[in-house]
Formats: structure tokens, sequence, C-alpha cells
């Protein structure tokens, strides 16, 4: 009986405290060339253990764009100190698709008058949850923050049916977000709002449309290149 209830309490312990608030890694931030940096957060997920979370700052001279805001408020405002401190002026952030690990601190960068912008079906989502939305929305499947230097794309459903990537021409950078998975994923990973149907001609738009990509940033994961678009394709295809 003893062993018993022991064995009970360790299961219950491992469920309700899989990770402690100070056993999440704190913000992570890394340079991928002159002008780009990978910020990575982390959150314990139910079923999932720990994922980290993967968005961009984008440099155009000394202006800051970011792209996905970090999975928490707290984490957004480490993110937004970060910026300052290295004397950027930060312009707006883009969040590719409605999900909190891409959209959590809209509210927070709402409250420091920086412009955020998400696709209208994003914010229609955001609102119709109750939750912040972007102060500004583009229709279009072809959008450009900033035009010449950073377009937002929309290649059809996927991860969630509002995804959109992000292309950066100058270095053909692509952020494919959670549309795109990392090669060590074995799966489509959360797939509660996914459109598994479309997800693989997704994979292929972007294929024939940024080819030439010499990075390629996923959701999650590790940067690879631009065999994480067919990696993705495959991985979508065989769920169909
Ligand atoms: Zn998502």
């Amino acid at each position: 009986m003893r062993v018993v209830l022991a064995v009970l309490f360790l299961l219950f312990a491992s469920m309700t405290s899989a990770y402690a608030d100070d056993e999440i890694p704190n913000l992570k931030i890394q340079k991928l060339n002159e002008s780009v940096y990978l910020h990575t957060s982390f959150k314990a997920v139910d079923g999932f253990g720990l994922v980290d979370s993967n968005g961009l700052i984008v440099l155009v001279g000394n202006d800051a764009y970011i792209v996905d805001t970090p999975w928490s408020v707290e984490d957004t405002e480490q993110l937004l100190e970060w910026i300052m401190l290295q004397g950027f002026s930060i312009k707006g952030s883009v969040s590719t698709h409605f999900h909190e690990d891409r959209t959590a601190g809209i509210q927070y960068l709402n409250s420091k008058a920086i412009p955020t912008y998400a696709s209208e079906s994003t914010n229609e989502i955001l609102s119709n949850a109750g939750k912040a939305e972007a102060t500004n929305s583009f229709v279009n499947d072809d959008f450009w923050l900033l035009a010449g230097q950073i377009e937002v794309f929309y290649p059809g459903a996927g991860h969630s049916k509002d995804n959109v990537v992000v292309w950066l021409p100058n270095q053909k950078i692509l952020f494919g977000g959670c549309l795109i998975r990392a090669k060590e994923a074995t799966n489509l990973g959360n797939t509660n709002d996914a459109v598994i149907s479309a997800w693989s001609g997704a994979a292929e738009t972007l294929q024939s449309r940024y080819g030439d990509a010499k990075l390629v940033i996923p959701g999650h994961g590790k940067v690879g290149d631009v065999s994480l678009l067919e990696h993705t394709r495959e991985l979508a295809a065989d769920k169909l």
C-alpha cells in the first residue's frame, strides 16, 4: 500500500509540476547575421514538455522589426529591453498566426505604442477569443511590412488557417513559423487548429516561391536550410 501511495504521489507530482517557473529558461537571443537575430522563448506545454519558440529581430539600419512576439509578456518586456539596450529603435512587430507563441506580447507592445501587425484573419480570431488584436492588419496574401525588405506572405492554410511566413529578400532568409517543421521534428507538432488537407500544398507553394532560401527558420526547433520545406511537405503529405 505504501509503495502504491508513493508511486501515486510521484505520478501526481510529475503531472502537476513538471516544470517550476524557475526551471523555464530565459529568453535567448542569438545573432544569425549582421542584421538578423533569432529570439527563442520557452514554455512548459501539457503533453509536449518544455517547448522552445522562435521569432526574429530584423534590423534595417538602426530600426528593429519583431517577427512574432515571445511566448509571454515577461519575455516580450525582456526583448524590448534588449533591443533598446543595443540602441535600436523599435518600429513594429508582425505575428505570423493567432497562437500565443506568436501573439502573447501584442497587448504589451500596444501599451508601449509600438505598431503591431497581423493579417485580418489573425486579428479576427484574436478578437473572437477576446484577446488583444494587432493595431494594424492586412488583407492581401502578399504584404510588405517594409518595402523591399520584409515581405509577409500567405501560402495557404496548414498549421492554422491564418499562418503566414516572412521573407527577407536581401538575405534570403525565410521565417516559416509553425507552418514549417524543424529537421529534428518527426511529426507536425500541435495540430489542434491545423488544416491538414492544405498543409503539404502550402509547403509546395513556399518551395516554388522561396526555393532559393539560404536559411529557413521553423516556429520551433533548430534553424535549417531550404530542405525544411521538403521535410515539412513530406510530414504533411504522410497525414493525407
Ligand atoms: Zn501555432
